[in-house]
């Protein structure tokens, strides 16, 4: 590709793509503690599934670690920080047990799957989870009830050998981050078999989830090669690219930044998507899109689904710190 004239590419870009607001909310949790309390603030696990967030935080002073026993026993006046994929809830408990200060960055999305599991618990149903063995978000979620209450479903095939006290009663939830089509697929088959199956009182797939992947659908058909910027240990990233090459995508890949692209094995695209997952900044879409310029003559078509206006404020005790533009500057770049 060393022509001066650089072939054509259209980029179908996809909207919405990139944060949402569970993520964005978490994010300014520890930007917002940082500025409030001073550094070191300690977040137990990666605040968000994504490198670049977590070493800007860690930059600015944030300290990730496994479990509260990696934190010292002083550290009293400044906050701990849970992640946004939610916490089983022996951690805020051994939390205060330690007398730590700590703020809950869990996305009220997830805490809203906690309650709908707990209802079901409460109205005496044996509780099936559908998610992904070992996800933080669905460790979280089986530790807010006794083990004996609730079983992990991954698969439709596990379906028929799945053991339960009472097959007519019984209700389900799901990791908030799966695939909308794949998830139907396991629900279908608990309905096949438990014909008293109750659903959660509203989706779990949260919007989000659903709104990138139905804007993955919309831009995949025809293009040549599909991009989702994003980390290997998101799962609503990973599943954009399956739904990327479901859906009429030639191929479809990962990507955490720029300088992982291969432009020697790109040289016939001429159509690209891209997409992001709901942990990726806006900023490392730029870079993406900014290296393909330096090879390829480019277009960016906007493949727009639908416009989102979700917002979640943080916590009282931070709302008080002005979060201003500069503060986030590292993930939206200058100009946000
Ligand atoms: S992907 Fe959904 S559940 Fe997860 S943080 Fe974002 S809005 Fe919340």
């Amino acid at each position: 590709m060393n022509s001066l004239v650089k072939p054509p590419l259209t980029i179908r870009l996809c909207e919405p793509r990139g944060f949402c607001a569970g993520v964005d909310r978490a994010i300014q949790i520890v930007v917002l503690a940082l500025k409030k309390y001073g550094a070191p603030v300690y977040v137990r696990h990666e605040i968000v599934h994504n490198k670049f967030v977590v070493d800007g935080l860690r930059e600015r002073g944030a300290v990730f670690v496994k479990e509260l026993d990696d934190i010292p026993t002083n550290h009293k006046d400044r906050p701990v920080i849970f992640s946004a994929h939610g916490v089983p809830q022996s951690v805020p408990a051994d939390a205060q047990a330690r007398n730590f200060f700590y703020l809950d960055a869990t996305c009220p999305l997830v805490s809203k799957v906690h309650k709908q599991a707990m209802r079901h618990q409460r109205l005496g149903r044996h509780v099936l989870l559908i998610g992904h063995a070992g996800h933080p978000e669905v460790i979280g979620t089986l530790g807010q009830l006794d083990p004996n209450d609730v079983t992990l479903v991954e698969t439709p095939e596990q379906v028929a050998q799945l053991s339960v006290p009472d097959e007519n009663n019984i209700g389900y939830v799901t990791q908030t981050t799966l695939s909308v089509d794949d998830t139907a697929d396991v629900v279908a088959a608990l309905e096949a078999r438990f014909e008293q199956l109750t659903a959660p009182s509203s989706e779990s797939i949260c919007y989000a989830t659903t709104n990138r992947q139905e804007a993955v659908k919309l831009a995949a058909p025809g293009t040549d090669m599909f991009l989702i910027v994003g980390a290997p240990n998101s799962s609503n990233s990973m599943r954009l690219v399956e739904v990327a090459k479901r859906h009429g995508a030639k191929g479809s890949m990962l990507v955490q930044r720029a300088k992982e692209l291969e432009f020697d094995k790109l040289e016939n695209l001429k159509i690209l998507g891209m997409s992001a997952g709901a942990s990726a900044p806006e900023i490392v879409v730029d870079e993406i899109i900014d290296a393909f310029r330096l090879h390829f003559d480019v277009k960016v078509d906007v493949a727009l689904t639908v416009e989102e206006n979700e917002n979640f404020p943080v916590m009282r005790d931070l709302r008080e710190t002005p979060l201003l533009a500069e503060d986030m500057a590292f993930l939206n770049g200058p100009d946000a």
